[in-house]
Parts: structure tokens; C-alpha cells; sequence
């Protein structure tokens, strides 16, 4: 069955409004049909999530948030709620990303939490998982992903996980210039799929999409597009700059 590639632009804590504006500017310029073949995804602070919206009306790239909490409203000091996305016009959310996981101590059992209600909301969320080096070096690579799958993906219906994109990025890639090799990262995404097979259906291992994310940059992305289990990326550093994020869009096999 032949997934559309999807490739996202996790911007973290950078970009000003106006920064975002201009970027977006360039970006929808030079875009043109590329978008008909590949789901493209801007993830802006929350700031800039309203303007990104109003400056991509009528393209096709969706803009999506980069957390959201678990509950849909209440004494959350700092918080934002599904609502409040999805009133800016975003259409998607990432979830449990390993900056969270890491600096917000974020869990499996709360990540969960927040993907049922992304769906209860109609917000598709993109779920990150992935190893750090030590466990990698020490065998465990397997056995760390079981665990995220597992945990995030608690609850969730067979329907909500085909909706779900998965982004394994193995954090001893992310913002280090190191990137996972083609074949490193086909054997984490062909084990994740037959995870999906063995906790929900078959059906939800082939549909589910799943990104590679680690230091993707034009001059990677091509052979990690062409893995048969990796469908896109998730981007962080290189989707601040709209050529070299352009560069990587263009190397989707088509
Ligand atoms: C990310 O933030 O999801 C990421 C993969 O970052 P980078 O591309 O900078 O490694």
C-alpha cells in the first residue's frame, strides 16, 4: 500500500512572528506543485501558529503545534489546550518529543494521554520515539522502542494509530550534525511496523506513516527517503532555512 510522504519543519523555540511571516513568504513561493506529492507540515511556536495559518490560506501545507497538555481546559498555568490550537487553524500537534521527554520529564502514560485527546479533538498527532546512544550502545534499541510504542500509543484505537504519524528519531541524531545511516534507520522503522502489526492490526502497519528525524539535511535525505519503511521526516534544524528545507522536500522520491 503506498503511503504519501510527509515531511515536517519542527522550528522548537525560534522564530519571531515576523521571522515566521517572512520565511512563510519565501517558502509558498517556491513551493509550487511539490506539495501535491508530499504533506508538508510547518511547526512554529505557538506564537506564530495564527499568522502562519493566515499566511498559508489556500496552500496546501498544514501547520501543526509542538505540544499541547492532556486536558481540555483548567488550572494548567503555562499550558495550551486542543481548542486553542485548533482555533488558529492548525491542523496537527507533535507529541512527545524528546526535548519533552527529556527537559519536561514528559512520560509514555502522559504522551498517551495527550494523543487520545489529540484525536478526540481532531488534531492528528506526529509521536516521537527513539533510543539515546547509550541504550543503542548497549543493545537496548529494541527494547526502548517496544517500551515508547507501548506506553504512547496506550488506548489509541487501530483507526486513530493509522491517522497517527510516527517520528522515530533516535535522540543521539537530533541538532548533533550525527545522522542515523539509511540502513540504521530502515531497521528501526521495519521493527516498528511490526510493532504496530502485533498491537493493533496489520492494516495499521502498513497505513501508519513514519518519519526519520536526526540531523536530516539535503545531503542525506535522499537515501533515507528511499527506505522502504521511512516515509518523510521530521526536521529540526535545517527547516529554519527555507532553501536548505526546500532542498530536502525536493528529495522525495516521486
Ligand atoms: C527534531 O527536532 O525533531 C530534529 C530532528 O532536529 P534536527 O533535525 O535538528 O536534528
Amino acid at each position: 500500500m503506498a503511503r504519501k510522504y510527509v515531511i515536517g519543519g519542527n522550528w522548537k523555540m525560534n522564530k519571531t512572528i515576523a521571522e515566521s511571516d517572512e520565511f512563510l513568504k519565501e517558502f509558498k513561493k517556491e513551493i509550487g506543485d511539490l506539495s501535491k506529492h508530499v504533506d508538508i507540515i510547518i511547526f512554529p511556536p505557538f506564537t506564530s501558529l495564527s499568522s502562519a495559518c493566515k499566511n498559508l490560506k489556500g496552500s496546501s501545507i498544514h501547520v501543526g503545534a509542538q505540544n499541547m497538555y492532556k486536558e481540555k481546559k483548567g488550572p494548567y498555568t503555562g499550558e495550551i489546550s486542543p481548542k486553542m490550537i485548533l482555533e488558529t487553524g492548525a491542523t496537527h500537534v507533535i507529541l512527545g518529543h524528546s526535548e519533552r521527554r527529556e527537559y519536561f520529564h514528559e512520560s509514555n502514560e502522559m504522551i498517551a494521554a495527550k494523543a487520545r485527546l489529540a484525536h478526540d479533538s481532531n488534531l492528528q498527532p506526529v509521536i516521537c520515539i527513539g533510543e539515546t546512544l547509550e541504550q543503542r550502545n548497549s543493545g537496548q534499541t529494541e527494547e526502548v522502542l517496544k517500551k515508547q510504542l507501548h506506553g504512547s500509543l496506550g488506548g489509541l484505537t487501530p483507526v486513530q494509530m493509522q491517522q497517527t504519524i510516527l517520528a522515530y528519531e533516535p535522540v543521539w541524531a537530533i541538532g548533533t550534525g550525527l545522522t542515523a545511516s539509511p540502513e540504521q534507520a530502515q531497521e528501526a522503522h521495519q521493527f516498528i511496523r511490526s510493532q504496530l502489526s502485533s498491537m493493533f492490526d496489520k492494516k495499521s502497519a502498513e497505513v501508519t506513516r513514519i518519519q526519520y528525524g536526526g540531523s536530516v539535511k539535503p545531503q542525506n535525505a535522499k537515501e533515507l527517503f528511499e527506505q522502504a519503511d521511512i516515509d518523510g521526516g521530521l526536521v529540526g534544524g535545517a527547516s529554519l532555512d527555507p532553501d536548505a528545507f526546500m532542498k530536502i522536500i525536493q528529495k522525495v522520491p516521486q
